[in-house]
């Protein structure tokens, strides 16, 4: 389980040159509007016009919808997401959009006061502009408070702003300086350089993540339009190029917006492709190792489930499964296999005789001792407080009886830590029975080995009774 990220196996030479190609071919494309601008100016008739009022009133009007929908995806963002340049970006959208719509509804003003129709295409754009920027200002700052973000004061306060921008540019419009080249020229001026001044400022703080650059490619074409608007004359080519120009990068940003909405609900946490494959791969291996601990904590489980903490032995659970086990084998034509259940003698008086904690040292002993008798396979478990059995896989009475014998010989020959040094001190009585001979149920053999192991005890104990 692993992720290749293939920049990192290719050649640094070849990263760092795809690295500048992209950048070239970026830059590029941001500049595709003045390609168009440059053909305009130095090849067209500047003198051609396309005066279609219906054209114009339709184009705005789509903007407009378009633009209170963009604003209301934008709200959205910004509501959950609290980013302040997604707050100014709404605000920039909805002031462009309550500015602009007046210059596609006074089309048909044009020859009755051509600066009430043309002036609130530079207003709005630079309204726009101009909070784009103090959002530029904003990005990667804290999020908004959520009392900040649901106060409806604010933006009502913005929008009486902005129709009061609406006011101004009609009194503009009529006043007797609307038409000097300043009044026009400072606000589609003004929006170009505000533009272009958020360009420079992505560029200078290197902000590099993907939305951010539609950002940049988006101010990029406002500022390309404005000076489109500049160049241009009402109704000629180059005026309705920079129309194009402007709803271009309009699109371009409402499309980030878009994207935002859809994944982080924020600009600025939008990450390139590159840095997800990176973070991908780092969760993998994350899950990876955490599986694998996982997988070792559920062996330990497994482990103490099974095991008689006391000592160490198979506990009864598990001796039932490991029997089960055995008895499907030796059902499918196996072996024969045999059980043998002990029980310390007289254990009761080990325990007055030293305590309980030499008790429970003497059981550990007995397990060890077991375990050096019996063969690897074969195994021990503890069945109850003094009671032991033993399960020999592939192993006839006969061969039981002699295992049995061995457990009980070196039981009766060891010196256990109880304190004395005394050997014989503690004895094991010993009943063995074999599958299929004995029964074939589980309860029948260990019965059957019960039995024997209380037959030994009546006989004087320290011995094994298998038949
Ligand atoms: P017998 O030969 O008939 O088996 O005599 P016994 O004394 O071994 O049998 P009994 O069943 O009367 O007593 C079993 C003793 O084992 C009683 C109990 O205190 C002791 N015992 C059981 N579990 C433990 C344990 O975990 N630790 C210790 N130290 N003693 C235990
Ligand atoms: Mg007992
Ligand atoms: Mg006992």
């Amino acid at each position: 389980m692993s992720v290749t990220i293939a920049t990192r196996e290719s050649p640094e030479m070849v990263r760092l040159i795809t690295k500048l190609y992209a950048r070239f071919v970026l830059a590029g494309f941001a500049l595709v509007p003045a390609y168009l601008i440059a053909y305009l100016f130095f090849f067209q008739d500047p003198t051609l016009r396309l005066e279609n009022h219906l054209f114009h009133e339709i184009a705005i009007a789509a903007a407009t919808l378009e633009g209170l929908f963009v604003t209301y995806v934008t709200w959205q963002c910004y509501r959950s997401s609290g980013e302040p340049l997604l707050r100014w970006l709404t605000l920039g959208f909805l002031g462009f959009v309550l500015i602009y719509a007046l210059h596609g509804a006074f089309t048909g003003m044009a020859h009755h006061n051509i600066w009430l129709f043309l002036l609130y295409g530079p207003a709005s754009r630079l309204v726009m502009s101009t909070l784009l920027l103090v959002g530029l200002l904003s990005y990667n700052q804290p999020p908004d408070t959520v009392e900040r973000r649901t106060d409806w004061r604010g933006w009502l306060t913005w929008m009486a702003l902005f129709l009061f921008v609406d006011l101004v540019v009609a009194g503009i419009a009529y006043s007797p300086i609307a038409g000097t080249l300043a009044v026009r020229l400072s606000m589609e001026g003004g929006a170009m350089i505000l533009s272009a001044l958020n360009v420079l400022i992505l560029l200078l703080r290197r902000i590099r993540t993907p939305l951010m650059v539609m950002f940049g490619v988006s101010v990029t074409a406002f500022a390309l339009s404005s000076l489109a608007f500049i160049l241009g004359r009402p109704w000629n080519h180059m005026w309705w190029l920079a129309h194009a120009i402007f709803a271009g990068g309009f699109f371009l940003l409402s499309y980030g917006v878009v994207q935002a909405f859809h994944t982080t609900r924020s600009f600025a946490t939008i990450y390139s492709r590159e840095e997800l494959m990176a973070r991908l791969a780092e969760a993998m291996g994350r899950t990876e190792s955490a599986l694998q601990e996982l997988q070792r904590t559920n062996d330990r489980l497994e482990h103490l489930a099974a095991t008689d903490p006391l000592t160490g032995a198979a506990n009864r659970r598990q001796f039932i499964e490991r029997v089960e086990a055995e008895i499907e084998r030796a059902r499918r034509g196996g072996a024969p296999f045999s059980l043998l259940a002990l029980d310390l003698d007289h254990f009761k008086a080990i325990n007055d005789a030293y305590g309980h904690q030499a008790g429970d040292t003497v059981l550990r002993e007995f397990v060890q001792i077991c375990g050096d008798a019996i063969r690897p396979y074969d195994g021990v478990a503890r069945v109850g407080g003094e009671e032991f059995m033993v399960l020999l896989p592939q192993t006839g009475l006969d061969a039981a009886l002699t295992t049995g014998e061995r457990i009980r010989s070196m039981i009766a020959g060891s010196i256990f830590g109880t304190g004395s040094g005394r050997r014989g001190e503690v004895t094991v009585s010993v009943g063995g029975s074999q599958f299929g001979r004995d029964g074939d149920t589980i309860d029948t053999i260990l019965r059957a080995a019960d039995e024997r192991l209380y037959c030994a005890k009546h006989l004087g104990r320290n011995r094994v009774v298998v038949g």
